[in-house]
């Protein structure tokens, strides 16, 4: 509460300064038998949003006194309408052949900036031909005001300085802000939405391929008479020595160090969901146990470290504690 009021009344000072005060509300009298709560419900509107329009510092009022009622938040502005875009956004809609990486080179953003315009997309690599895509000017997150949110809050969330907002959203006022306006915070990372979209990522393509190259051994029985078991419990992948391997999935390092069952320098990770993967043979382990990594993340060099006759990454994919083959899961 005390932290809600004081950045409306940040807003309110810097808003405020170059306009006339009275304008944007109603003004209402105090009857007796009345508190700032009845009113305020009776407008439909926040105790906050009272209490800052009318700078107080308690909810304390009397019988006469009079009140300010901001009207626009109290009638919930003009419905009907798509919702107004900030300024210096457009729309984009999705063309045949186009993903949100060719779109996002096309307009010179990062996908970090798309995501933050768009955090409601539901695919990172699987939106569908005619979606409209809003595009924005900068970096930054597009928040929409659900009803009885007031920008106050949104301020105070996002710890965004309330000039900067107003600027980039051409508010004369905080009451400028009605529920289901999109509004702009710039510089806003899109955390939230990345975070979701990764995990949707992931249900999408669940393991990806650790390292690109040619698989020297496959998984199943083996008749070369190498390594400590006649069984292959995983995938060998030969790549130049030292080539980057990247996390097949997300998930915390278990075990990053030397083996002594002839894996060399293995690493293994355990995912969400209890799965692992193990990696083999790495020239340089960069990671440790404990880590959490992304998928895709860099986890280490490949090497011909342990029981091996070249560079190579020895792949394995645990699926409810047993080595299934890396193949039926890769794509
Ligand atoms: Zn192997």
């Amino acid at each position: 509460m005390h932290r809600t009021y004081a950045a409306w009344a940040a807003v309110a000072i810097f808003l405020f300064a170059p306009v006339a005060v009275a304008d944007g509300y109603a003004l209402h009298t105090v009857k007796p038998g009345e508190s700032l709560g009845s009113i305020a419900n009776s407008y439909q509107i926040s105790v906050d949003a009272l209490m800052a329009a009318n700078d107080l510092r308690s909810a304390v009022i009397h019988p006469g006194d009079e009140i300010k009622v901001p009207y626009v938040e109290a009638m919930g502005g003009p419905a009907g309408t798509s919702p107004r875009i900030p300024p210096g956004f457009s729309w984009h809609t999705l063309q045949p052949g186009e993903t949100l990486s060719t779109v996002a080179q096309a307009y010179g953003l990062s996908i970090d900036a798309l995501v933050g315009a768009n955090p409601t997309i539901s695919s990172l690599d699987n939106l569908p031909v005619g979606v409209d895509l809003l595009i924005p000017p900068r970096e930054g997150l597009i928040v929409t005001l659900e009803s009885g949110q007031s920008l106050a809050d949104v301020l105070s969330t996002y710890h965004v300085d309330p000039a900067e907002v107003a600027r980039a959203n051409h508010l004369r006022s905080p009451f400028d802000v009605q529920p289901g306006m999109m509004l702009f915070l710039p510089g806003v990372p899109p955390t939230q939405a990345l975070a979701r979209l990764k995990k949707v990522r992931e249900a999408e393509h669940r393991f990806i391929w650790p390292i690109h190259g040619r698989i020297t051994s496959p998984y199943g029985p083996r008749h070369l008479g190498m390594g400590t078991s006649p069984f292959h419990r995983g995938i060998d992948i030969a790549a130049p020595w030292g080539t980057p391997v990247h996390a097949s999935r997300s998930g915390v390092v278990i075990f990053a160090g030397w083996s002594t069952e002839g894996y060399g320098n293995l690493v293994r990770i355990r995912h969400p969901d209890g799965d692992e993967t193990w990696y083999g043979h790495f020239s340089t382990i960069l990671v440790h146990v404990g880590e959490y990594v992304d998928q895709g993340e860099v986890i280490g060099r490949e090497g011909s470290t342990g029981i091996s006759t070249g560079p190579h990454v020895h792949f394995e994919v645990h699926v409810h504690g047993r080595a299934v083959d890396p193949m039926t899961v890769l794509h």
